[in-house]
Parts: structure tokens; sequence; C-alpha cells
């Protein structure tokens, strides 16, 4: 599968890439204690579809919603359900949108009211992570200058546990495409980045062990030792000398901080 991206590829990509980010600033509304998951997805749907999108997750190798909501020990791919959230939850939603022959595919992770700081550092961390792993996204460097930023800043500096079975990836024409970008790896080592590839930059860092387990549901993936676990997603374009960030959480951010159910106070 060819790599290559035009400018104009890109620009087209970058609609689906906003479309999650508006996706999940409508959820940035809506989340609170109280609601079931399933709600949050069902308004996915519709939202994406009406906006003239379709939700890449529906289906996707058998996956049965629109959106990824993974909450607490869950690590990623939890299914929505008929789980009520509740104050102290973690919520990380990841969206995917499919518009005008392009995917774009972000995530992020809300907290519902007062958690312990051990969480609230967890989540600034990750988040943080996610813009050191973007910066590395310029022509000449490799994936492992991504993973290496990431895995240095996360568990080098702060001694948390980074999923190693789940990586990001290229997204464009499908939504995982070459290369892989593993969120733990060595400078100068793996795929090399050539201009307009775009890529989902994702770490999924837990606040303890690294290992995980996989449910019988064939999705959710759980830390092994029930600790919390954070993933942001960006889907980050290469460029020559600096990275460019496709999707968006200016927006996300604005309606979180106005959502009195949501803590924002760690940035
Ligand atoms: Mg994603
Ligand atoms: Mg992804």
């Amino acid at each position: 599968m060819s790599l290559y991206k035009s400018n104009e590829d890109v620009e087209i990509q970058r609609k689906s890439c906003l479309m999650v980010s508006k996706t999940l600033t409508e959820i940035a509304k809506m989340i609170k204690p109280g609601i079931q998951t399933i709600k949050l997805d069902d308004f996915a749907f519709e939202f994406i579809k009406d906006n003239g999108g379709f939700p890449s997750f529906k289906g996707y190798h058998g996956f049965p919603y629109s959106l990824c909501i993974s909450v607490n020990e869950q690590v990623v791919h939890g299914f929505p359900s008929s789980y009520e959230l509740k104050e102290g939850d973690i919520v990380s939603v990841d969206c995917g949108v499919y518009m005008n022959g392009f995917h774009g595919d972000h995530a992020y992770t809300f907290i519902l009211g007062e958690v312990e700081q051990a969480v609230l550092d967890l989540v600034r961390v990750t988040k943080e992570a996610v813009y050191l792993g973007a910066e590395q996204a310029i022509v000449g460097n490799r994936a492992g200058d991504i993973a290496y930023a990431i895995e240095h800043h996360t568990n080098g500096k702060h001694g948390y546990g980074v999923v190693r079975e789940l990586v990001g990836h290229g997204v464009g024409k499908q939504m995982h495409e070459d290369p892989q970008v593993p969120n733990y790896g060595r400078r100068g080592t793996l795929k090399k980045l050539q201009e307009n590839m775009v890529l989902a930059i994702e770490p999924m860092i837990n606040l303890g062990t690294r290992q995980v387990d996989f449910w019988d549901d064939g999705w959710t993936v759980v830390t092994r030792d029930g600790k919390p676990s954070v993933h942001f997603e960006h889907d980050v374009c290469v460029r020559q000398g600096k990275a460019e960030i496709l999707s968006d959480y200016a927006p996300i951010e604005a309606a979180e901080k106005q959502n009195i159910n949501l803590n924002s106070s760690y940035y």
C-alpha cells in the first residue's frame, strides 16, 4: 500500500480528523454522572452521519459500536453499554470518522469530578506525551523517535506502565496503515517518516503495571492490576521542520471547561 499522500489528500483528510474533534466536543458537553455510555455512542452515530461521515469503527473487524469508551482500568476498545458513568470515573473516548475517502481517528480522556492527585497526574502526563510524540513527526526522523519521546516522558520520568500490545499507526484511506508507531522504543529506529504521512499517535499509559489482559468480548483491553489507564490520540501530519496536528483539542477543552461535571484542573 502506498504511503504517499499529496497536499490535497492531507487537506481532505483534515476534514475527517476535525469531524472526530467535533464529535468529541459534543461528547464533552453531554458526558456526566448517570449517563449510560451507550447513549454517548447512539449520539455519536447520528451526529457523524448527520454531518456526512460514517463512524470508522462501526463494523471494523466486527466492532459493534461507533465509539470505544474505556472507563478506569479499561485501556482501550471498551464497549459502550448500559453502564452509568459515576463521579470519580475517568473515561477515554476514541472516535473515528470516514469521510471523502479518508479516516480521522483520535481520542480524549475525560475526568468526572474528584479523583486522586495520582490520577490527575496520569492524565496530565499522558496528554503531555501525545504532544511530545507529535513534535517528533518531522521529515528525517523515524517512528522510534516518537516512541522514545513518549516512553521517556511517561515511564522514564514518571514510572508509568507503557502498554506495548497496542500501538499508534498511519491513518489515511485505511484506518490502520503503515508505519506502526509504538509508545516505547529507541531513537533512530523503525520506519523513516516521509512528508505528508499522517500518524495516529496514541499513548496508552497505565498508573501501575504495563501488563494488560484481553476480555472474552474480543476487544476490551484492561490493566492486569486493575489500576487506571489513560489514552490520548492525535492525528499528526509529518512535515519538514515542524509537525502539524490535524485533529484539534481546543474545542474539546473549551467544552470540558464549561461542563461542571468534568474536572480539568490538571492543566
Ligand atoms: Mg483511535
Ligand atoms: Mg488509532
